[in-house]
């Protein structure tokens, strides 16, 4: 890890005298309502790792390093501050224990608790903390806010799956909730693991040159998952629910900041909880994992649908990241700053659209309004204008810019090696890139070097000198993401990981006990190495008995190397093959066809017909390397 370089240096200083650094607001505002805390909220796994920790942060103190955007290092002091906080008369926080906020709501007897956070091992030391310093009260709900992972994954941390059924608590969660949750993570899950290194930098060790936060909070953390399945599905905006004298509006945000989302008025306490809708961020309408992109218009909407029909009647705002916003006056600029900066950069975009310009050039030049720009709210530190820009032009017009030279390019090796022909070989590319690093043009070296690694991707000057302008990208990014991105890239062209372990990576055990037999089927049709089945087409029923005697039942159609399913049964005169399940051989085949074959082999399945296209099936499926080569071939 390299210093900052003199352009970096400058870059910085230049930052430092253009933002509104005298403004500290919310550094009153993310300790107000403190009630206490844990040492660095150090929490541990029942293994004894770590599960959460603010330890490795503590040099977050004092003025900005110059290998830190200080904007960036403005907001990663923000989210280093941790512990139980009140919010407004009933309402509780606990923020600072995991990547978002858990909201505790008391009622007459017991606690509403919001959003439990990613990991079980969170929720369960947020719900102590809590207990710590309000007393026990009886769970009476849990409400999904929506469907990323870090709201829901800590759920069996605050009660088990049996106590909530015996309990009669009530689940509750937008409409779509579990099946956009398991599509993220199923369909798309191992590339998108893959990008999450990138985006949070998991495994950058923390420091002024390395990992400083993650825009929306400090960072992941690990643990167990511990989803429990909702209950109750809110269908519609303007629904009201009480539970435990306690009254709820929802207003259902679909589309915007997640596929299935809602936020929650509270109009006994005039508080509002906007979930992750509004943060204190520019929020991506992309995130660098990667997603189906978001509609910047809708989240515009409803933000202004939110602020029209509650934001007279609340005296507080909170969100399930971030701290609150307290106090009528500020409540509307905070919340129509956020409406306006969606949809401004949705306008704009296509407007500039409309003028011919693309992405790239779009993403150039565009730009927040200096009165968005200048309120810390409005600043990219998890999304970024650029990106955003690019999301919202592949929200109406996908990945293709138009111009038939995009339309085949050479794929990265093979244009690579033309490049650097035409360039006049490596050294001469060498030489001019350095240069250019010199002289600041880090944007430029990368892409240069791209070429070079790809053709070359052993040559030791090429990746390093990637690396160096990569790490400076890094320091200067006011994007926690981007700058994570960036420092993950120059760390594997300086180390190479070997990848190539072609481990599966199956989705866990918990995870395929709630899945519906049909979406089991589309995680394993996607494993399907076509080209090899591309001969077979079977007829297949698949019923799964679950643990209660219920049965769900799939007629599978094999069909050019293609796996398709409808819900029902083949006439047994049109089956080629029956195979019934339980759950748990259903949790087991998930890990691999290994274990599937010998299933099928030590006959624990029960199969009616030939089990051939069963076997050539599972035999074809495909194994899938989690550390999948990004930034080299
Ligand atoms: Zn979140």
């Amino acid at each position: 890890m390299k210093p900052a370089h003199p352009h970096t240096q400058a870059a910085q200083q230049r930052l430092r005298q253009e933002l509104p650094f005298e403004d500290s607001q919310d550094f009153d505002d993310v300790r107000r309502g403190f009630i206490a805390t844990l040492p660095d909220a150090h929490t541990l796994t029942d293994a004894g790792d770590v599960a959460w920790t603010m330890r490795e942060h503590g040099f977050l103190q004092g003025s900005a390093p110059d290998t830190v955007n200080p904007s960036l290092w403005r907001m990663a002091q923000l989210n280093a501050v941790h512990g139980l906080f009140k919010v407004c008369e009933g309402i509780y926080q606990v923020r600072g224990f995991s990547l978002a906020n858990v909201t505790f709501v008391e009622g007459d007897t017991g606690l509403i608790v919001v959003d439990p956070l990613t990991y079980v091992e969170h929720a369960r030391a947020a719900l102590q903390l809590y207990q710590a310093h309000r007393g026990k009260r009886p769970v009476r709900a849990i409400i999904y806010t929506h469907s990323h992972r870090d709201h829901y994954g800590g759920a069996a941390g605050i009660l088990s799956l049996e106590q909530v059924r015996a309990q009669g608590v009530r689940v509750m969660a937008p409409q779509g909730f579990m099946q956009e949750a398991f599509s993220e993570t199923i369909l798309a899950g191992v590339p998108m693991r893959r990008r999450s290194l990138f985006q949070f930098g998991t495994t950058l060790p923390a420091g002024p040159k390395g990992h400083v936060d993650s825009g929306l909070g400090k960072a992941v953390g690990r643990g167990r998952d511990g989803l429990i399945p909702p209950t109750e599905t809110v269908t519609r905006t303007g629904e009201r629910t009480v539970i435990d004298g306690v009254e709820i509006v929802f207003q259902l945000t679909p589309g915007a900041e997640a596929p299935a989302e809602m936020n929650l008025y509270f109009p006994q306490r005039r508080a509002l909880n906007l979930a992750e809708n509004v943060c204190h961020t520019l929020h991506n309408l992309c995130p660098l994992r990667g997603a189906k992109t978001r509609d910047a218009l809708a989240w515009s909407r409803y933000l202004d649908e939110a602020l029209h029909d509650y934001g007279a009647q609340v005296d507080v705002v909170l969100a399930q990241h971030h701290w609150p916003v307290w106090g009528q006056e500020r409540i509307q600029t905070f919340v129509a700053g956020q409406r306006d900066m969606y949809r401004y950069l949705h306008d704009q975009t296509l407007r500039l659209m409309s003028r011919g310009l693309t992405a790239s050039e779009i993403g150039e030049r565009l730009m927040l309004p200096n009165r968005l720009s200048r309120q810390w709210f409005a600043r990219g530190y998890y999304g970024a204008v650029v990106h955003n820009v690019a999301a919202i032009y592949a929200h109406y017009m996908g990945p293709y810019d138009g111009n038939p030279a995009h339309l085949n390019p050479l794929p990265p090796e093979a244009a690579g090696a033309r490049y650097v022909e035409y360039m006049g070989g490596a050294q001469a590319m060498l030489a001019r890139a350095r240069q250019d690093f010199e002289a600041g043009q880090f944007r430029w070296v990368v892409e240069v070097m791209k070429h070079l690694i790809f053709a070359q991707p052993t040559l030791t000057a090429a990746r390093e000198l990637s690396a160096d302008a990569m790490e400076q990208l890094g320091y200067q990014a006011e994007s926690a993401t981007w700058r994570n991105a960036y420092l993950q890239a120059a760390k594997e062209l300086r180390q190479p990981h070997r990848g190539g372990t072609h481990q599966t990576l199956p989705i866990s055990a918990d995870m395929v006990m709630l899945l519906p037999l049909g979406s089991f089927l589309e995680f394993l049709g996607i494993r399907v190495q076509g080209e090899q089945v591309q001969h077979l087409s079977a007829r297949i029923n698949w019923t799964l008995v679950e643990e209660d005697g219920g049965t769900q039942s799939q007629r599978i159609h094999l069909s050019h190397g293609a796996l398709n399913h409808l819900p029902g049964l083949h006439p047994a005169d049109q089956t080629d093959v029956a195979l019934t399940t339980t759950r748990a051989q259903m949790a087991l085949m998930a890990q691999g066809p290994a274990q599937m074959l010998q299933a099928l082999d030590a006959g624990e399945l029960q199969v009616q017909g030939p089990s051939d296209v069963l076997r050539a099936l599972v035999k074809s499926l495909d194994q899938f390397d989690p550390m999948f080569n990004v930034v080299e071939p």
